[in-house]
């Protein structure tokens, strides 16, 4: 087995004495990526250029060059350094990337659709050409279409250059006052670094007021497999919570820098549910009044099914439950490996279900639509996102269930305004934090899973 090596984002919290200078640095950091994002948004045809060529032609026609020749387009700000005029590059080319590889996506997808309707088409080419120029594309195909990023901003990449002395709980960092750049000691607290790792360059994240350093460590280890499916996770991917609610499946994107975006709720629980019901209702009807044993008739309902299943009476049924949820699950585990190829993702990350020995044994016995559907949806995402060429895996969900992504607080669950909010109520559709965060329960779990996994295993192999 050849050794590889696996690049885990460390995080830590900053002490520092002034905010306003970390503000003051982010924004004009991304004051220049927007510089930068405009000035490629002009010139599409360079972006067919290596991300490194791509960098050295943006910087020809905006920096004076040695010999002292002007720039076509001068960088509107001065004394910017070198470093982290580079990473503000960096982070407009890896926008404007990100933006066109969507809109191409959905193009695509535009022109398959068409290529479905071709009957209807070859009937407005009768009714006349002109006209199907004139309203093409029709509105309705506009729909979804992705728009350019609106809010021009990436946390700080900083390169060698832009820190130093990072050791023993300190670093030094470059940081614009307002008037002027200055070198300012912090210290930091945080999980210690492992021994014979790499640190690599950290990425500054102002959250309120909380300053955080994402550092990409980097380790050696043994199995290439563990340290290539960990590289894969420098590209973004998708976290799902599995619920015994309507949603059966609630998907989300943590994108590369950690921010969780596009919810997809796939529904079909409640259905379900009634479904199972129905069917179960018929296997208590059978056994009223029929010649079964006797003791087969003191187990009706959800009792009944602790009975070996080729003993049951009403087979049928059974067997009618088990393709009703193998169909759910078929569905639901498809629409979520589809939903992660649309985001272009590589990597699904499912919840880790707590295997019950009890409830493995007898399927039908768990209470809620959750229990006896969720393995089952994890097992087939599993294997349907290997044949589409993506990873899918577990991770355990740590509080995922009973804390808010947003501010960590314990939530407590409800299913209606009406209801009181209650930290034990179990299968509560909603949630609210004391904070006053509020929203589905379900895609509160997805973000927190993604949350815990891209805080331990997030790759960046900048
Ligand atoms: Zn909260």
């Amino acid at each position: 087995m050849s050794a590889g090596y696996a690049i885990t984002t460390y995080k830590i919290q900053l002490n520092y004495k002034h905010l306003d200078w970390f503000k003051q640095t982010q924004s004009l950091f991304d004051a220049v990526l927007a510089f930068y994002y405009k000035l490629l948004e002009k010139q599409p045809e360079a972006l067919t250029l290596s991300n490194q060529n791509l960098l050295r032609h943006l910087e020809l026609q905006t920096i004076k060059q040695r010999d002292g020749t002007p720039p076509e387009t001068p960088l509107p700000f001065e004394k910017i350094p070198l470093y982290f005029r580079r990473a503000a590059i960096n982070a407009a080319i890896s926008m404007h990337r990100s933006y066109l590889g969507k809109l191409k996506a959905w193009e695509e997808k535009q022109i398959e659709n068409l290529g479905t309707e071709s009957q209807s088409d070859s009937e407005l080419n009768q009714v006349g050409k002109a006209d199907l120029h004139h309203n093409f594309p029709p509105e309705s195909a506009k729909k979804g279409k992705p728009t350019p990023p609106k809010n021009l901003h990436m946390s700080m990449l900083y390169y060698k250059g832009m820190y130093k002395d990072f050791a023993d709980g300190h670093i030094l960092l470059k940081l614009y006052t307002g008037k002027a750049w200055a070198w300012v000691k912090h210290r930091y607290t945080g999980r210690p670094f492992p021994k014979n790792a790499a640190l690599m360059s950290p990425t500054i994240v102002i959250k309120k007021k909380k300053v955080m350093l994402h550092i990409p460590v980097k380790e050696i280890v043994e199995d290439s497999r563990t340290a290539k499916e960990r590289v894969q996770q420098n590209e973004k991917f998708v976290a799902v919570a599995l619920t015994g609610s309507d949603s059966l499946a609630v998907c989300t994107t943590i994108e590369a820098d950690g921010r969780a975006t596009a919810p997809y709720f796939i529904k079909g629980g409640k259905e379900l549910a009634h479904r199972r019901k129905l069917l179960l209702g018929y296997t208590k009807r059978g056994i009223a009044g029929n010649n079964t044993p006797r003791f087969m008739t003191h187990t009706v309902g959800n009792a009944v099914l602790s009975v070996p299943q080729e003993h049951r009476p009403n087979k049928k049924y059974y067997d009618k439950i088990t393709r009703l949820t193998d169909h759910y699950a078929h569905e639901v585990s498809r629409k979520i490996v589809d939903y992660a190829i649309k985001q272009g993702a590589k990597l699904i990350v499912l919840p880790e279900l707590k295997e019950s020995f009890d409830q493995a044994k007898k399927p039908y016995l768990g209470k809620t639509t959750y229990d006896f559907i969720g393995r089952r949806i994890a097992r087939y995402v599993q294997y349907k996102a290997w044949q589409k060429g993506l990873v899918a895996m577990t991770s355990k969900p740590y509080y995922a269930s009973t804390r808010c992504y947003h501010c960590d607080a314990p939530i407590a669950k409800h299913n209606t305004e009406y209801q009181n909010p209650s930290a034990n109520f179990y299968g509560g559709k909603n949630f609210v934090c004391k904070e006053g965060h509020r929203g589905s329960t379900a895609l509160n779990s997805a973000r927190n899973l993604g949350k815990g996994f891209y805080e331990r295993f997030y790759a960046d192999v900048a």
